[in-house]
């Protein structure tokens, strides 16, 4: 109505200048940019949109392609978006619609990207929040919001000609946690309400169908009547993703990046083990910073090496240790890292003496494949490669120092996951029931016959010891290959 009024009221306008002998050009090139913004704007969805105050932004074209290591939840994403796609079938056969599907796993394995791909999938308009913007101080605010974005998808789709909305709702746990464990409750359980009422409400043979697509790390937190059925009753695990996957994330981030023709993208999926997507998106735009940085044409290895510290272990340090202190600090990384080669040859692939976040120093290995299950001599083993820097430190100073702190913190808590693990000599055993002294008697007796072993396997290499610790002086860095040159140069000699 108002629209006609306006639309007539301008014509009037415009005849009226006309007849004045009025200029009218300048003001019918306004109006056409007015309808053009207005078209991109509304029909096509283009820019952020509003609802409740919030913006939201329309989907970008993500396809699944895109989506790196999660084959299996693609799989069952993609199943379940059959319901959405053959509606009518569905229907007919009396199947009640898929109204929520739960995506739950570690932040950043690509639940959001999984989402927007689904909608693309099904060509569906995406809306896109999070759990936290529903909750505020004031009761019914949050219901509010609930009521208006399901109008608000319903409203998009329509002005879109499309038949399918997906609303994604990201850390649903704080919107849908567990009723009356919230401090002012009456807010967050009406929010909850609101949400299950609209979910009860969704059809098949609605005008626009909805799906809500929830996002957690913490599925435990829900409220079960989220779970139940015919509501989030499909969840899907969205896991970190293994060395394919990573491999697969490392290919598609760096696709649009000029990488030399050196570079081994598998070696650095397997130092990555327990990176999440977001994280290996982040190791390829650090390579490419310090690419940049270093005016180099070409992402090298040698980059993407640098930048996995850089992700693990954040920014290197302004800060200059003495001379001193930097021997002590490369004689303690030449100690794990001696000991890591001699247990597991070829796993070391870097030792540095450059400070990075909490780390002074750095040791890496590399796995030779993914581990699930740990025997309990690997956490043996485990546990000598961290007690490697002290033990070194002794032989070579006569005492060690505090930079072992976190290293015995770690082995701590190995010998204590062989306790509880049934793998100790107290058998199986619940923690709980144990006399108190006993966990710590018995890490302890662990740590120490660990620490025997490790000063014995040392004592043979205090040459090799000095000789690392040399190079790391000069350079920082030293290589895996480097550390095992060293290593066969003193079995030669001895
Ligand atoms: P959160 O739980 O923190 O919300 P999320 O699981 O929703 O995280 P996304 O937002 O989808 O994670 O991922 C963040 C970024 O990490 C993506 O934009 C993408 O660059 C990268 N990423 C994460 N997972 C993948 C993947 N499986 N394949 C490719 N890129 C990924």
């Amino acid at each position: 109505m108002v629209k006609e009024f306006l639309a007539g009221a301008a014509a009037a306008l415009l005849v009226f200048a006309l007849l004045m002998d009025f200029n009218i050009t300048p003001f019918l090139l306004l109006a056409g940019i007015a309808a053009l913004a207005y078209w991109m704007i509304v029909k096509k969805g283009m820019l952020p949109t509003t609802i409740g105050g919030k913006s939201y932004t329309p989907l970008e074209k993500i396809s699944f392609n895109s989506i790196g290591g999660q084959d299996t939840a693609i799989t069952e994403l993609k199943e379940a978006m059959e319901f959405m796609l053959r509606s009518k079938e569905i229907r007919a056969m009396g199947i009640r619609p898929l109204k929520g599907i739960l995506l739950s796993g570690p932040p950043g394995t690509g639940k959001t990207l999984l989402a927007k791909a689904a909608a693309a999938y099904t060509d569906a308009v995406f809306l896109e929040t999070s759990g936290s913007e529903f909750i505020e101080m004031y009761a019914g605010v949050g219901a509010q919001r609930v009521r208006s974005l399901f109008s608000r998808a319903r409203e998009m789709a329509k002005q879109q000609h499309k038949k399918r909305a997906i609303i994604f709702i990201d850390e649903l746990e704080v919107l849908g946690g567990k009723r009356g464990s919230h401090s002012s409750h009456l807010e967050y359980d009406q929010t909850l309400n609101q949400l299950l009422v609209e979910m009860d409400g969704l059809k098949t043979d609605s005008e626009v169908q909805i799906l809500i697509i929830g996002a957690t790390n913490r599925a435990d937190l829900l409220d079960q009547a989220l779970l139940r059925p015919g509501r989030f009753d499909r969840q899907v695990r969205v896991d970190l993703p293994d060395r394919e996957g990573r491999l697969a994330i490392l290919k598609l981030h760096t696709a649009n990046k000029p990488l030399a023709a050196e570079v081994d993208l598998d070696m650095i999926a397997r130092e990555t083990f327990g990176f999440s997507g977001a994280h290996l998106e982040s190791v390829t735009n650090e390579a490419a910073i310090l690419a940049l940085r270093e005016k180099s044409p070409l992402i090298t290895q040698k980059h993407l090496s640098e930048a996995v510290d850089k992700v693990m272990l954040g920014e290197k340090l302004g800060r200059k240790p003495s001379q001193e202190e930097l021997y002590r600090l490369a004689i303690h990384e030449a100690g794990h890292a001696v000991v890591g080669e001699v247990l597991r040859p070829r796993s070391i692939t870097r030792v540095t003496i450059t400070s990075r976040g909490q780390a002074l120093g750095y040791t890496r290995q590399k796995p030779e494949h993914d581990i699930y299950l740990y025997t309990r001599e690997y956490l043996e083993s485990q546990i000598d490669i961290c007690l490697g820097g002290a033990v070194a430190e002794t032989l070579i100073f006569g005492g060690r120092s505090t930079g072992s702190l976190n290293d015995f913190k770690e082995a701590i808590r190995l010998a204590r996951v062989i306790i509880t693990s049934g793998l100790s000599e107290l058998g199986v055993i619940a923690e709980e029931n144990l006399p108190p002294g006993q966990m710590h008697k018995a890490s302890s007796a662990i740590i120490t016959k660990e620490e025997k072993k490790v000063t014995e396997l040392l004592k043979p290499y205090q040459q090799a010891l000095g000789e690392l610790a040399q190079q790391l002086l000069e350079k920082e860095t030293v290589t895996g290959q480097e550390l095992r040159s060293v290593l066969e140069r003193q079995s030669i000699a001895s």
